[in-house]
């Protein structure tokens, strides 16, 4: 028999760190099972600098702040600089070391689910038992391939935005960077930045413009839901559409103005509203891209700066008998007030609640609220 923990936490980035303080201040029982920061480590693009500011920290009983870390660890550094993806790491480090929070730095290889308890496989060989599972595991297994382009490319010659992190890699290649938004921006920045011969970026759309997105409004709102947890669900559907248009507008018709500079570049080359007709591999490997408009481009590397989308049949880890056990709609778990998903003890936080509380949910901004809503429901249950 393995011991029984009341909460498994798998995912050991910004949701799962903030809901394990939470816990750990409280003297609850939990083990959080995940590689720390892994997704930001090993799937955003060295030197990336965040869109989000020190008001998004971790710690929902706010006493280990970035602005705390920042004066101790950067006191030179100016207040309105944006932070670094390297000093977000730092600060999660340090977060993770004052709350004293322990990691089991492995992977879940399967959850399953029987009689009200969960087990969990590990890839180290362990077993965990629980009686709760917090899935935490953010945008890992949620990156989004348009099927439609990828059936135009040959198999072997592009990779999603997030496996593109290594810019050096790029150095003296030609690339076309598909997507317009945010990340295939400063992709395309950071791979000129690193020596790529020239970047094209293609997108459906207009160019967003060069603009500091504004979210103190979504701070206001993901704040007061952890008095009013259900304030998203009990919108009306306009409502909530509404709610996601806003958020979606800010973030993806905006693109932040450090960028512009960088991005007005001989060797960059914008084509707004194109698409990619045809693909020719070249004997030299090469690949010869068809636009929409009639011009091609002859490039060596293509990155799909295309984004994620929840769909937790994307989860390998969990059972089949989870997986049909679990109500959803599009392609995400329906949540309680609580963030507790249809299977009695398996909450669900971060971007796979966006459906049931809000796309805020998606960032940082939600993770003290997160862990305020589910420690206190986690800590309420009798054990
Ligand atoms: C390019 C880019 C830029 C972004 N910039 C910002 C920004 O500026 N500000 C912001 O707030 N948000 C930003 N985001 C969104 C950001 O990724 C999320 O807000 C944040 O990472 C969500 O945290 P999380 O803990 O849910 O998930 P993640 O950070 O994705 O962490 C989940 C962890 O789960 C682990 N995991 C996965 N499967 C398993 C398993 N089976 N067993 C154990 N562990 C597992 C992974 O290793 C990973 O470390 C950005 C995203 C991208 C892609």
């Amino acid at each position: 028999m393995h011991p029984i923990t009341n909460t498994l936490i798998v995912g050991a980035g910004p949701f799962g760190l903030g809901l394990a303080a939470y816990l750990q201040r409280r003297g609850y029982d939990y083990q959080l099972v995940g590689k720390p920061m892994e997704f930001w480590k090993e799937h955003m693009p060295q030197g990336m600098l965040l869109r989000s500011n020190a008001n998004w920290y971790l710690d929902p009983d706010h006493k280990w702040t970035i602005d705390t870390f920042l004066r101790l660890h950067d006191p030179v550094r100016s207040p309105t600089a944006p932070i670094s993806r390297e000093q977000y790491i730092a600060y999660v480090d340090w977060f993770r070391q004052q709350a004293r929070i322990p990691v089991v730095p492995a992977y879940v290889e399967r959850l399953g689910y029987d009689t009200g308890l969960f087990t969990a496989e590990l890839a180290n060989g362990h077993t965990i038992q629980a009686q709760n599972v917090v899935v935490a595991t953010g945008f890992e297994h949620f990156a989004y391939y348009p099927p439609e382009l990828v059936a135009l490319l040959p198999a072997g010659h592009f990779q999603h935005s997030c496996d593109a992190v290594t810019m050096s890699a790029y150095r003296n290649k030609r690339v076309l960077v598909i997507g317009g938004r945010q990340s295939a921006f400063e992709s395309a920045a950071l791979l000129r930045e690193a020596g790529a011969r020239h970047v094209h970026i293609s997108y459906r759309h207009d160019t967003p413009r060069f603009e500091e997105a504004d979210w103190s409004w979504v701070e206001t709102i993901v704040e007061q839901m952890a008095g009013q947890p259900d304030w998203f669900s009990c919108l009306s559907t306009q409502q909530q559409q509404e709610y996601r248009h806003k958020l979606w507008a800010e973030g993806r018709l905006k693109l932040e103005p450090w960028l512009e500079k960088r991005i007005n570049q001989p060797d960059v080359s914008l084509y707004p509203r194109t698409e990619v007709v045809w693909v020719n591999q070249q004997p030299d490997d090469s690949l010869r891209i068809g636009l929409n408009t009639g011009l091609h481009l002859d490039i060596d590397a293509l990155i799909l700066a295309t984004g994620y989308q929840v769909n937790v049949a994307r989860l390998p880890f969990l059972s089949d008998s989870i997986q049909t056990a679990l109500k959803t709609q599009n392609g995400s778990p329906l949540l309680d007030h609580q963030f507790q998903s249809s299977i009695t003890g398996l909450y669900f936080s971060s971007f796979a609640a966006g459906q049931s509380f809000g796309p805020f949910f998606g960032f940082t901004v939600g993770v003290r609220t997160a862990a305020q809503l589910i420690g206190q429901a986690l800590v309420r249950t009798p054990v």
